[in-house]
This record gives structure tokens, sequence and C-alpha cells, in this order.
């Protein structure tokens, strides 16, 4: 008989987006097991409070926990969202879409991206994204989810939600405790190792022990137990992402419910634009090297709609990564374990990619290090991608309006993407690379989107009946633009997943 060595006691320490995704997850597969998971959570430092526009994985994953999509979106007073529109991030007055779903369709085996290039080169005048579902959609205010098993020319699309990220970590942290999670208010004072330096166990205020086999660190930018306990470092990325603060501040809602989000890039960084069931999120992201707290404000209360609810919150961060996710018993999740800054809302899917992971990987108690060294290496890789992605957005602008997009245009480059971008520019090729969050519609939409464009074509598409490809791109946008003409208005397809009609 083999020993059971598997985990019977898991601690998170944290219950923010982080901390309540990580507790959801695990519960979800070890619910009918004997491993208790406890989260602690201190009701005086509270929450970031801001993480509100997500990606498509993330409504896969709610599906994963088994919670009903019309029950978390009356709860957590979600919106949909089709893609971010870009404004003013090549030039000034420029405008572009990053779409979520397919662009176009592929035809005769070869990316539509090639054949719309052909066309392009022809002098066609369309936009690349012109051809994407959701892109038709959110341009003219409208949604609807197409069901899975029917063919229309809009069943390509995807969506995500904006969300309030307080309600979400009430959400799950109440979905998660009906399955079984201990929550414990308080906060954690001290983190104790043993000899071999993996954590024993953590002492809260009132001098109580909490002892584990197995920690989760979802603290947040404090990194209590990976980086404070366990001295993991922290790579930092600012050489690559200099912007390093974001002002954040609800108005009232004014106007339709956009279904995207909005990233308009100003003198000194971007703003965004998050509209909610109830409020609408804002924020401005910017480096202080360039732009006081005071201008940074001021930019921002200039460039909101509709009444303030709060006062401005300034929020700091660094951009970056800890050189391990997870070490000896510890693994770090959420702000915790790195930061990329929210430009393509990437942070909630880390935490739930992060606990994925984990969770397929799930250690026994003597925690091997050839496991925890797989799912290091597997989380690299998805900050690497991800990192490399949201750097393009900046080091390809063509703005030459402030010291802030000089200096993005001399940016230290990766050389991942430098590799990517030189591949790029002969025939429009792209890497492959199967564990890239961003698939090839996304990078394509990204590049054209801020004016990167090859020097030709791929060749090998000239196989194809140019005229026939003319015409199937033509009927396409005919086509989609008559479907979305008789699709209801997001604010009506939101009012009727609530039942507000
Ligand atoms: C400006 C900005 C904008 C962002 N926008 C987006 C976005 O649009 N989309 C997106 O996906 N992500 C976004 N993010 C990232 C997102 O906010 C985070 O990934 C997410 O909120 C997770 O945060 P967290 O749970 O790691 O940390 P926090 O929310 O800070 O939670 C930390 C938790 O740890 C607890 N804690 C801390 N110390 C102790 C202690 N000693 N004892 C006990 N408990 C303790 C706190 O009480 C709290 O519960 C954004 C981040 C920033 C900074």
């Amino acid at each position: 008989m083999v020993e059971d060595n598997s985990l019977k006691k898991i601690a998170i320490v944290g219950g923010g987006t982080a901390g309540w995704v990580a507790a959801s997850c695990i519960v979800r597969v070890l619910e009918q097991t004997d491993c208790e998971i406890t989260l602690i959570e201190s009701p005086e430092i509270g929450i970031i409070g801001v993480g509100e526009a997500t990606i498509p994985s993330l409504v896969d994953f709610i599906y994963f926990l088994g919670i009903p999509e019309k029950e978390f979106i009356q709860e957590t007073r979600s919106t949909f969202k089709l893609g971010i529109k870009f404004s003013n991030w090549r030039h000034i007055g420029h405008e572009y879409w990053h779409q979520f779903g397919v662009v176009g369709t592929d035809i005769d085996h070869k990316p539509f991206y090639q054949h719309w290039l052909k066309n392009k080169f022809h002098g066609d005048e369309s936009e690349f994204t012109d051809f994407s579902p959701s892109v038709a959609m959110a341009k003219k205010g409208k949604f609807y989810i197409q069901p899975k098993d029917t063919r229309s020319n809009i069943s390509g699309s995807e969506y995500a939600w904006h969300f309030d990220a307080g309600l979400v970590a009430k959400f799950l942290a109440g979905h998660a405790q009906k399955r079984g999670v201990r929550r414990i208010e308080s906060t954690v004072s001290n983190v104790s190792l043993n000899e071999s330096g993996a954590i024993q166990n953590l002492t809260l205020q009132d001098g109580s022990l909490v002892d584990a086999d197995f920690f989760i660190d979802c603290t947040g930018q404090r990194g209590l137990l990976i980086g404070d306990a366990l001295n993991v470092g922290y790579q930092d990325w600012s050489n690559y992402l200099p912007v390093n603060r974001a002002l954040a501040i609800p108005t009232e809602n004014e106007g339709p419910l956009n279904p995207y989000t909005h990233s308009i890039a100003h003198e000194h960084g971007w703003q965004w634009r998050i509209p909610l069931q109830h409020r609408t999120g804002n924020g401005y992201v910017y480096c202080n090297d360039f732009c006081s707290d005071e201008e940074a404000q001021q930019l921002l209360l200039n460039n909101i709609r509709g009444k303030p609810l709060a006062a401005p919150r300034v929020l700091k961060f660094q951009t970056g990564k800890r050189n391990k996710f997870w070490h000896k018993n510890c693994l770090s999740l959420g702000l915790s374990s790195g930061f990329l800054e929210p430009l393509e809302s990437t942070g909630i899917y880390l935490s739930m990619k992060g606990a994925l992971n984990f969770i397929q990987m799930l250690p026994n108690r003597d925690c091997d290090e050839a496991t925890s060294n797989e799912y290091n290496r597997l989380m690299d890789i998805e900050y690497d991608c991800i990192r490399d992605f949201i750097v393009l957005h900046y080091c390809a602008s063509q703005r030459e309006d402030s010291d802030f997009w000089n200096m993005c245009q001399n940016l230290a480059i990766p050389e991942s993407l430098q590799m990517k971008l030189a591949l790029f520019k002969s025939q429009g090729r792209l890497m492959k690379n199967e564990l890239d969050l961003f698939s090839q519609g996304s990078w394509y939409a990204v590049l054209e989107g801020m004016g990167i464009r090859p020097a030709d074509y791929d060749r090998t598409i000239d196989a194809s009946n140019f005229e026939k490809v003319k015409s199937i791109t033509n009927k396409w946008l005919v086509s989609l633009d008559e479907t979305v003409k008789k699709l209801p208005s997001h604010d009506a397809y939101v009012e009727q997943v609530c039942d507000l009609a």
C-alpha cells in the first residue's frame, strides 16, 4: 500500500480577487477529498478594488466553477465586453480595435489576414478588424450571445465581462464558503519557517497559529509570504513597461453602455473607461517620471464623463514578476506574483491561470522541485508572452508630442518580441506559440492597428483565386452588417439578462 502523502491542509492568505479565485478553483477540484482549505483575509488592509475588465477565458472559468452566468452577471453588476477600442495610440486622432474572437475566416487553409493583406496591397480600403463579428457589434453598441450549436456569421465572436471587482470577491467568497472553504478574518502578523526553509505556520493578530501543508500567497503587492518570508525576488520590468501609477475614479453612467473597454492614450499614459451596470470605472495609467499625481488627476478629471462618485485614488505599482511564482510549499497568485499593467486586462486571468495550473500539478506534501519548476516554466511563458504583447502597444507608437511618448520609441524591446517583429515584417508570418494567451488574430489586429505592416504578403496565397477571394470578403462584410443591424442593443441585452426589462 502506498502511503497517502497528499495535501491535507491548504492555507490561502488574502481575500482579494486572487484569493477567492484560488479558493473557488481549488475547492471545485478538492471538494470531495479530506483536504481542508482555509482563507485568511485582513479586514484592516482590505483589497485593491480595481480589476474590472476581463478577457473571454474568465467566462469559461466561471462555467468551470459551476456558477450560472446569469447569477454572476446579476450579482457582480456586469456588462459585456467584445474587445478594446484604442484611441490616439498610433497617433492622435487614430483609432483601432483589438477584438475578441475571430476576424474573417481562413480561406484555402491560409490565414484570413494574408488574404486581407493582399487585397490591401491591391488598394482595398477595408480595415482588418472590419471582418470581426465582435467589432461589428461593438461599433454599433449591439450585443448577442450566439448559441454555440448554431452557425451564423457572428458565431465566431467571443465576449468577456466588465464587473465590479469588490462584488466579484464577495460573490466568489460566498460561493467558495458554501463548498466548504473556511474563512478567517484576521491579519497575519508573522510567518514562521521550518528548518528546511519552507513555511511552517502563520501567526494571526490574536496570537493563534494556522498551520498547513501548503500556503498560497494572495496578499497583493505586499507579497507577505513569497517576498517577505521566503525572500523570493521580483524582476523589475520597468525598462520595458515604465508606467507605474494609476488613478482610479468611478462616475455615474452617462449614455448607452458600451460593450467594450475604451483605452485612450494621452500625453503621459492612457485612460480607461469601463462601463458597469451601476457606474463607469475610469482610470489614468502613467509614469510618475513624466507626470505628477496632481497633473494626472487634472487630466483624468478633464476627460471623464458623468458625475464623480468618489475622490480619485492613486495606486502605485511596479511592472514585473517574481523570480519564482512557486517556491518550496508556497505559491504566489495575483499581485503578489507580478503585475504587467492593465492595458490588456490580464491581471485576473493570470490569477485564474495560475490557480488552474496549480490544481493540475497539485503536489504532495513533499512539494517536489520538479513539479514547481514545471509550474514556474509555464507561468514564465504566460507572463513573457503577455509582456511582449503589451510592449508592442507602446514601442510601435508614432506619437512624438511628449517626453513620455518619445521615451516609448526608445524603450528596451524584449528579445522575444524583436524576433517576432523581424519575422512578421517580411511576409506577415507569426511565430507559433501554443502557450501564448493572445491568438494570431490578436497579434495581427494590434500590429496593424499600431501601423506595422509587412513588406509583402505570404506569396503562397497566390494559389487562391484572387477574384473569388475578393468576392468572399465583400459578401462577408455585407452579411455581417445585415446581421448586426438586427441584434439587440447592449443595454437591452443586459436588461434582459438581469430581468430588468
Ligand atoms: C491600476 C490597476 C488596474 C487594474 N485593472 C485590471 C483590469 O482591468 N483587469 C484585470 O484583470 N486586472 C486588473 N488589475 C489587476 C487586478 O486588480 C488584480 O489582479 C486583482 O485585483 C487581484 O488582486 P489581489 O487579490 O492579488 O490583491 P488585493 O486585492 O490587494 O488583495 C490582497 C488581500 O490580501 C489581504 N492581506 C494583505 N496582507 C495581509 C495580512 N498580513 N494578513 C491577512 N491578509 C492580508 C488583504 O486583506 C486582501 O484581502 C489592475 C490592477 C491595477 C493596480
